[in-house]
């Protein structure tokens, strides 16, 4: 049961990064880049040219304004998205994040970006997820460190895309001020000092097994870290990153992680983590956690039950 990413489309990284190699797929997956901005603003003068009302507009307003570049009002959406889910997979909760895109944007862009992320964490705005160039080798941090004290002060939860496809950026990404959780972090099963960290900061690992295996950055699922990381004591999640794009649902990678060797009390306690690690309310937390303790009460006693996957 990971929470959905009902990410808000701004700065959303789009469908065309998903087939590109697993180092560069966030740098072409970005948003617009200046370049291509500027070319887009003259454009539009031009064709404004003939339409003299038009061109004034554009000229004081600029054709960018008309962009929605914040995720405003996001409680509304993201709650009827839910309960229509819900209709269906009656325990799933879901929490809507941004995603910042740090590095491929114009600096501006990025700050009125974040500016917009602050104001939406009192409109329902849970997280914060940071991606980053470059991404498999060590990056700057220090900037995203000071958007994410303000984050943080907003009260968003934050995480950060590192070590999906090397060890790169995984302590700096650790010591981000409110950070608890990182997308991936796999290949911190290379490094036994960068599992010890994790550990010791109790930072959560959201782990995509069949997103690791379709991207190539670890061998077949078969090969996965999973258990290593379980075993060193680093708090693991599962998730299904894309799983429109990538074929797949939470309950498959369960039962993934099950063919891995993990039987049902340490499958239940990838829930726990999960539901602990949460960007959502305490209320919501406890609820999720005695629907688990519930459902491994039934399976216990011999009913069908399980990990909430569904
Ligand atoms: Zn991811």
């Amino acid at each position: 049961m990971r929470l959905g990413r009902l990410a808000p489309a701004a700065g959303g990284r789009g469908p065309a990064g998903q087939g590109a190699p697993a180092a560069d797929r966030f740098g072409a997956a970005g948003p617009a880049r200046p370049g291509r901005r500027r070319r887009a603003v003259r454009r539009e003068v031009r064709r404004a040219d003939a339409r003299p009302r038009r061109r004034r507009r554009l000229l004081r307003r600029g054709p960018l304004r008309r962009r929605r570049r914040h995720p405003r009002r996001v409680h509304v959406p993201v709650r009827r998205a839910e309960r229509q889910v819900r209709a269906e997979y009656p325990r799933l909760r879901a929490e809507a994040l941004a995603i910042l895109v740090h590095g491929a944007r114009d600096p501006r862009e990025t700050a009125a970006f974040a500016e917009g992320c602050v104001r939406a964490a009192d409109e329902g705005l849970a997280g914060i997820d940071f991606l980053y160039t470059p991404y498999d080798t060590e990056a700057d941090w220090t900037p995203m460190y000071r958007l994410a004290e303000r984050f943080a002060e907003a009260g968003l939860g934050i995480t950060a895309h590192a070590g999906e496809v090397s060890t790169a950026n995984i302590a700096a990404a650790a010591a981000m001020p409110g950070l608890t959780r990182i997308g991936h972090g796999v290949h911190a099963a290379a490094d036994p000092e960068l599992m010890r960290l994790l550990a010791d900061r109790g930072v959560t690992l959201e782990c995509a097994l069949t997103c690791n295996a379709y991207f190539g950055v670890l061998p077949e699922v078969d090969g996965h870290p999973l258990t290593k990381l379980v075993e060193a004591g680093v708090p693991v999640t599962l998730a299904t990153d894309n799983p429109v794009q990538l074929g797949t649902t939470i309950e498959r990678e369960y039962a993934l992680a099950a063919g891995l060797g993990l039987g049902p009390e340490r499958l239940a306690d990838l829930t726990r983590n999960a539901i602990r690690a949460a960007f959502t309310s305490d209320e919501r937390k406890a609820a999720m956690l005695a629907e688990l303790a519930e459902a491994e009460r039934t399976r216990l006693s011999g009913g069908r039950g399980g990990p909430a996957t569904r």
